[in-house]
């Protein structure tokens, strides 16, 4: 079967449930239409596939912490970064409090309290609100090969009820593990989650980190091969949370969700994918973008450690 026709046969069979439900906790995720449905994929040459609403735009939310990290390793350096954040899975869902008991450093990047942090760092040291936001601009953008822009509806509506992300940038603040404002610091995470995306952009920053760091439609290089590998290691270990264990054994790609409804995942050496279906189960994943990921990964053989 062509690539094409394979994927509308994808959507046919992984869009047709209704199970799950919208994230409401940020009040605007809780006003999409919940049966979009659409998934891409890129590979290692740039070409992108396309099934279903392939424009549709959702905000790009926890997807954006593996970029965020990456940037914050190229800026700062793996070390530096090591630091602040480890890289343990913790076990717990996105927004628990897990930090290290003797260092108080949070668990991992991918968890809302290591992003938080990882947000710090990423930029020159001593960087600005506004010069930190522009280098995220600028970074998640070169990742996807456009010009990405932020949902200020969406910003907004979450940052009228961040409670739980302030009091944990208040926690990283008091444990000496970042210096700045805390307020400062939610707000420009918040921002960081509400760029907003389509399934075609998760492909091409996905296939950006399976080659290493190029991305192959615009052919730049955004960061280093080690940065790469060090990204996808830890959203293999620990990008969907509480399920981590569960998603390596069964889909075995290294991806991350996020709660608007899209996963991406990134093969490395392989393909970038990008799925969208705004309803979620218990951890914050998209039902139908678990759905699709599992069925593409025995189809197509995916699985990183399949051994034949
Ligand atoms: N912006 C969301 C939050 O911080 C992102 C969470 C997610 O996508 N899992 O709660």
């Amino acid at each position: 079967t062509p690539v094409p026709d394979y994927l509308l046969e994808i959507r046919d069979l992984c869009s047709t449930g209704a199970d799950g439900r919208l994230a409401d906790y940020i009040p605007e995720l809780a006003a999409v239409d919940p049966d979009r449905f659409a998934v891409a994929a890129c590979t290692m040459d740039g070409v992108v596939y396309t099934a279903g609403d392939a424009d549709a735009e959702f905000t790009i939310q926890s997807m954006s912490k593996p970029f965020a990290y990456a940037l914050a390793l190229r800026d700062r350096g793996i070390e530096a970064v090591l630091e602040k954040v480890a890289v343990e899975p913790s076990g717990d869902a996105f927004n628990q409090i897990s930090l290290e008991r003797d260092s108080g450093r949070p668990r991992n990047p991918m968890i809302n309290i290591g992003a938080i942090t990882t947000h710090t760092l990423v930029g020159p040291v001593g960087a600005s609100e506004e010069e930190r936001d522009e280098a995220l601009a600028t970074g998640l953008s070169s990742f996807a090969g456009r010009r990405l822009e932020v949902d200020t509806v969406v910003m907004n509506s979450e940052l009228r009820t961040a409670f739980r992300n302030r009091a944990m940038a208040n926690l990283v603040r008091a444990g000496g593990i970042i210096e700045d404002d805390p307020d400062e610091i939610v707000r420009g995470y918040t921002r960081q989650c509400a760029y907003r995306v389509t399934v075609r952009d998760l492909a091409v920053m996905a296939v950006t980190l399976a080659t290493g760091g190029v991305n192959p439609v615009t052919r730049e290089r955004v960061v280093s091969a080690a940065v790469a590998r060090q990204v996808l290691a830890i959203m293999a270990t620990c990008g969907m949370y509480d399920a981590a264990g569960d998603w390596m054994s069964t889909v075995g790609i290294p991806a991350k969700s996020g709660v608007s409804g899209g996963i991406f995942g990134a093969l490395p050496g392989q393909v970038g994918l990008g799925v969208f279906s705004p309803r979620l189960d218990e951890h914050g994943h998209s039902v139908e973008g678990v759905r699709t990921f599992e069925r593409l990964s025995r189809d197509l053989e995916l699985h990183l450690m399949n051994t034949t």
